[in-house]
């Protein structure tokens, strides 16, 4: 019977095997370092804010694995032989495989800073990093202030979870405005004062020099680069970005480049081996889409495709509109399509903005200045529809259009009641003025 081994259990390696043994009654086997069961690793920051356990995080029972005979393994692969089709393991065993898909995911980047391994610095992306919060920051009597360096989506998540133990937080972002490399300058500023009003104590334009040990290898401060002001902290913690997880393929056959290299089949350049997920990096873009998308649905996505190719029915990775959410605090971001930062905006992408006076909702949609095609939209503090903006995205609606049915999209129709004559209006006088 052939054996498909998987490794990585996060969401696209999961996905990938329940596929599979929903197509066929391959042999399948995921194996993991982390932990013995998947999680939703979005949700670990709501075990440390305690709305939840970690327990609770598994979105299957215990008992799921063996019962769909998914051979579930902990332990480290250190090498992968394709030619003996063979992966070498950390504690010294050996495991073959006839087909492999890697989903080894992403790990916290680290730039080579002075005092980045020290006690008390940390990512946040495993359950050990949650683990490690606990022991250095689980209060603020252990903890007097924490330092963050990078200001993404994972940045403010860390952010948030101090807050919600009120343990002071410093948290240095290198742009001039949070997140401002990838949202519209108008977005961008509505967060950044919104983080400050959480008493996060925001320095933007700032990097780390370097973080500096006690007499035990703990840190017990950092010092800014452009200033070289020293700030006297218990915790560090880095979210400058991630990287796919793949130093251990490195010496191998698979190529590589950020990522593991491969084509619209998800398949690499060595015959059986698959990468899906965060850690898989496309040969070709696929529209404005990045060649390594690290976020959940894509990595779920990813496995539900390089299943069927491996049960014969070879199928490419076709994602539609590009879509996200995240949450900065209590305002709640959405994004459908492609809305650029004022950096990355191609010439023909016009943006129409309106916020608030409120200071927590805003939007931005983007058009195509020649055409007037809806390109894109970001929503904050306002929750809208999915398959609205995927439907419109799809008929190429123009943005007029757009606006004067924003109602259908959207969840709240309490706020369209209240705001929708503002936002048209705003509308109308930008068009008129442009
Ligand atoms: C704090 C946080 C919040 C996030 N929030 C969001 C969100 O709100 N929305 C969103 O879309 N995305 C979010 N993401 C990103 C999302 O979680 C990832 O895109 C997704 O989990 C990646 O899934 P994956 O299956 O590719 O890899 P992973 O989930 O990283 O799983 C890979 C697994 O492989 C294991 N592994 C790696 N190498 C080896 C090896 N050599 N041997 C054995 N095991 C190995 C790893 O330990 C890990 O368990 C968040 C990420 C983090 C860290």
């Amino acid at each position: 019977m052939e054996h498909v081994v998987i490794i990585g259990n996060g969401i696209s390696g999961v996905t990938a095997a329940r596929h599979i043994r929903k197509l066929s009654n391959k042999k399948i086997t995921i194996i993991s370092a982390e932990t013995d069961y998947f999680f939703s690793r979005t949700a670990l920051m709501y075990v440390y804010m305690g709305h939840m356990k970690f327990e609770n995080t598994k979105p299957y029972e215990d008992w799921f694995w063996e019962k769909n005979n998914i051979n579930l393994k902990k332990g480290y692969v250190q090498t992968v032989d394709t030619k003996n089709k063979a992966l070498h393991f950390a504690e010294g065993d050996t495991l073959n495989y006839d087909k492999l898909i890697i989903a080894t995911g992403s790990k916290p980047n680290k730039f080579g800073w002075k005092g980045q391994d020290l006690k008390g610095v940390q990512g946040l992306y495993s359950k050990q990093d949650l683990d490690n919060l606990e022991i250095h920051a689980p209060n603020n009597k252990v903890c007097k202030r924490a330092v963050i360096v990078g200001g993404g989506l994972i940045g403010i998540e860390l952010a948030e979870m101090l807050n919600s133990r009120n343990i002071p937080v410093t948290f240095l972002v290198r742009e001039s405005s949070f997140w401002n490399n990838v949202l519209p300058d108008s977005d961008s500023e509505m967060i950044s004062q919104h983080i400050k009003d959480h008493h996060i104590d925001l320095r933007l334009s700032s990097n780390l020099k370097e973080i500096v040990s006690d007499e035990n290898g703990k840190a017990t401060l950092v010092i800014i680069e452009e200033t070289g002001e020293e700030i006297v902290c218990d915790f560090v913690g880095l979210t400058a970005g991630v990287a796919p997880n793949i130093d251990f393929i490195k010496e191998s056959d698979i190529e590589t480049n950020k990522g593991v290299l491969v084509n619209r089949f998800l398949e690499t350049n060595m015959p059986d081996v698959y990468a899906i997920g965060d850690c898989a990096e496309q040969h070709e873009t696929i529209g404005h889409r990045k060649p390594i998308e690290a976020v959940w649905y894509t990595g779920r996505m990813m496995g539900e495709v390089v299943a069927q190719t491996i049960c014969g029915n070879k199928m490419p990775y076709k994602p539609s509109h590009w879509f996200n959410s995240a949450k900065f605090f209590d305002i709640e971001y959405q994004t459908y399509g492609w809305v650029h930062s004022n950096r990355n905006k191609p010439e023909y992408e016009t943006h129409f903005h309106w916020k608030h006076n409120d200071n927590t909702k805003c939007i931005t949609i983007a058009f195509n200045t020649n055409t007037n095609e809806f390109l894109g939209i970001n929503t904050f503090g306002i929750r809208m529809r999915h398959e609205v903006f995927d439907r419109w995205l799809t008929e190429k609606r123009e943005v007029d259009y757009v606006i004067n049915h924003l109602r259908e999209a959207n969840f709240d129709p309490e706020f369209y009641r209240s705001f929708e004559a503002d936002i048209q209006k705003a509308y109308k006088n930008k068009m008129a003025t442009a």
